[in-house]
């Protein structure tokens, strides 16, 4: 009984000290394989005809469906799930692939842009002063009546204190008060520079 023990316990040591020196053989195996990335830095530029460079990115010894492909910077390059690289504007971005049970891997993107710099045209552009002409009014003559009121001495008043400062001199010299009769007078005047006539 003691030795089937013995013997059990010593066959999971052999057991596991097999898989131990096996270990190092395996990892050696995998590390022939280390998932790599096609290219880890990038330059795109942007010209007239190719607003939108891209570049396939591609990651080496990994199943497609194991990695998983961002982007730092959506404004200057965007990535597909299949690592398609597309730059949108001038600046840096990083590409960095997440690989299932492994590294994460980086790609530098670099984008220029050599498209000359569009300059926008003046959305209120400032009109040139135009030489106005001096403009003739075309009158709107309205007709206006006012009260004149004409004294017996032949004075005309169109202000009822002028025509009672008038009378009041006489009265207080005692010569008696002027009498006045009253007219409505007519005139035009235009409604837009008040000329009349
Ligand atoms: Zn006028
Ligand atoms: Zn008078």
């Amino acid at each position: 009984m003691k030795n089937i023990i013995k013997k059990s316990i010593t066959t999971i040591i052999i057991m596991a000290l097999a898989l131990t020196l096996a270990m190092p053989v395996t990892a050696q195996a995998a590390k022939k394989k280390t998932p790599k990335i096609s290219k880890t830095k990038v330059t795109m530029t942007i010209t007239k005809k190719k607003t939108k460079p891209a570049v396939q990115l591609k990651v080496k010894n990994v199943s497609a469906k194991n990695v998983k492909w961002t982007t730092s910077n959506k404004k200057v390059a965007t990535v597909s799930k299949n690592g398609k690289v597309v730059a949108k504007k001038k600046g840096n971005a990083v590409i960095t692939v997440k690989v299932k049970g492994s590294k994460t891997l980086r790609c530098k993107v670099t984008v220029k842009d050599n498209r000359k710099p569009v300059t926008k045209p003046n959305p209120n552009p400032t009109p040139a002063p135009s030489p106005k002409p001096p403009v003739e009014c075309e009158h709107n003559w309205v007709k206006k009546t006012v009260t004149k009121m004409v004294c017996e001495c032949g004075e005309i008043f169109y202000d009822e204190d002028a025509r009672t400062l008038h009378n009041r001199q006489f009265v207080l010299q005692g010569l008696g008060g002027h009498s006045f009769s009253t007219d409505e007078e007519t005139y035009y005047e235009c409604s837009k520079c008040h000329k009349t006539k």
